[in-house]
């Protein structure tokens, strides 16, 4: 059997009735990696050998008849802008490409606890900055669907290692969509949770009031799953939130009756694949056929979210990007002087997306530019989560596309950063508004997998998990595994 094929359930359950072994699953899914890695490159640093070191551990649990949580002994990817101590935290970046964190990330404490079998780090756009990986300090990754595509990005390498079967369940960070777009450009489930639900602790930071870290996975199930071992108050990040979790999976019922969904039109972008918006209809009438009930919405400000987190994103990464500047972390080129040792380490250490946005963030920060652009894009991100919270007096969830199109082809929008920028249109709200919002399969266009994004109420994971869960057990589209070309 192909077990790599499975999900974290399925093998949970295979493991609890003795049925297979933990070095066996990890054994498969490290096989799959020596097949298709060459053309996937989801990974940009592989810990097999600790990964088998564990996998036996929890065998040895499972023999002595001791009680196992939901996630042992099944193989994760994590992507790699999460420290993880003793081994090499990169962020896809020449700056970091030698930098070990000396602590682990709050999320990978908890994994720990819960006993993951860590496969490796995932490839991601330097410093999670982009949409499709083409921006990593080192290479691209591939869309297990066609080799020739993105598989979207930042979260690039750890939604292909999902869809590709060389991880069974993974991580990746959101700032602007980069868990809900490559999930729905690999056809992979990801949420992005409430912000401050789950511990930034240990994340690189990006843009602190907009990341937030979630999980990439092959169902709904295996979403709350991880979910229940991720979240949590944690006094190391302070803002984190602190109200109790529930267990994330009581929310897995096909269970929509009077459940009030909203279609906000500003979503349906001009450009946007007809084949998408179609789908996304179906789905809505899917979820009104079991019962509940749909309005149109309307979020005038949606247009303009864009532009606010290209202002806001990029001042916060340009503050937060000024630590590495040859001192306390990673790559130092030496200079005659102090002021030539950091523009030489941050010239040659730096990609041209990150330079890119440390010059718009530090411009639109300077003084006289400030209230124009920085303080302008506050006050559009105040009217964006009004917007949200208008409509979410009147609808319990939204439901829009995750992305206007499936996955692009390699190098095809590599020049034109604006059309790139234009791929998060429909995510890019939710993290201005800190709200959750979950991607999951709903279709195919020419073969690509496409994503339906459900949107929530702050804390409302549970009434997502609980709609998504619904619709997947309607459709078959999240059990159908990617070709990957002639593999
Ligand atoms: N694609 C978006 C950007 O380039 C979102 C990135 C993200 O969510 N990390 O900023």
């Amino acid at each position: 059997m192909e077990l790599f094929k499975l999900t974290a359930h399925e093998l949970h359950q295979k493991l609890v009735n003795k049925e297979v072994s933990s070095v066996e699953i990890t054994q498969s899914v490290l096989g799959r990696i020596d097949a298709v890695e060459d053309k996937v490159q989801s990974y940009v640093n592989q810990t097999r050998e600790l990964a088998l070191a564990k996998a036996r551990q929890v065998d040895e649990k499972i023999k002595k008849g001791e009680p196992i949580s939901p996630l042992a002994g099944i193989p994760g990817a994590i992507k790699d802008n999460m420290c993880t101590k003793g081994i090499k935290t990169t962020c896809s970046s020449k700056i970091l490409e030698n930098f070990v964190a000396p602590y682990d990330a709050t999320v990978i404490e908890k994994l720990t606890e819960q006993d993951m079998v860590l496969m490796g780090k995932t490839n991601l756009d330097e410093f999670a900055m982009g949409g499709s990986t083409e921006n990593s300090g080192f290479f691209t990754s591939h869309n297990p669907w066609d080799l020739d595509r993105v598989p979207g990005g930042s979260s690039g390498g750890s939604a292909a290692a999902v869809a590709a079967g060389e991880a069974i369940w993974s991580l990746g960070s959101d700032t602007g969509g980069s868990i809900r777009q490559p999930a729905a450009y690999c056809g992979t489930v990801g949420m992005k949770p409430t912000y401050g639900r789950v511990s930034r602790y240990g994340l690189v930071a990006f843009a602190s009031s907009l990341d937030q870290i979630g999980p990439i996975v092959r169902d709904v199930t295996d979403c709350a799953l991880v979910m229940n071992a991720i979240c949590g108050y944690d006094k190391k990040d302070s803002t984190s939130i602190n109200s109790p979790v529930p267990d994330y999976t009581k929310a897995l019922q096909v269970d929509v009756k009077g459940l009030k969904i909203g279609l906000p039109k500003e979503y349906f972008v001009r450009g946007m694949n007809p084949e998408v918006e179609k789908a996304v209809q179906k789905a809505v009438d899917q979820l009104v056929a079991l019962g509940a009930e749909y309005q149109e919405v309307s979020m005038p400000h949606t247009e303009y979210g864009l532009s606010a987190y290209y202002l806001i994103a990029p001042a916060e990464a340009s503050s937060n990007l000024a630590r590495y500047d040859g001192v306390g972390y990673g790559m130092r080129e030496e200079g005659d002087d102090i002021i030539a040792m950091y523009k030489k380490t941050r010239s040659k250490g730096f990609g041209a997306e990150v330079k890119r946005r440390i010059m718009l963030g530090t411009y639109a920060l300077s003084s006289g530019y400030y209230d124009a652009y920085y303080m302008k894009a506050l006050k559009v991100r105040t009217l964006v989560k009004r917007d949200f919270d208008r409509a979410f007096e009147k609808v319990d969830v939204l439901i829009t596309p995750t992305a206007p199109s499936p996955a692009f082809k390699i190098g095809a929008m590599a020049n034109d950063p604006l059309a790139m920028y234009m791929q998060d249109v429909c995510t890019i709200p939710v993290n201005l508004a800190g709200v959750p919002g979950i991607s999951l399969p709903c279709g195919f266009v020419d073969g690509m997998p496409i994503g339906l994004q459900i949107i929530g109420k702050p804390l409302g994971e549970d009434t997502l998990l609980r709609a998504a869960y619904t619709y997947e057990q309607q459709n078959d589209y999240h059990k159908r595994f990617a070709p990957l070309g002639e593999v």
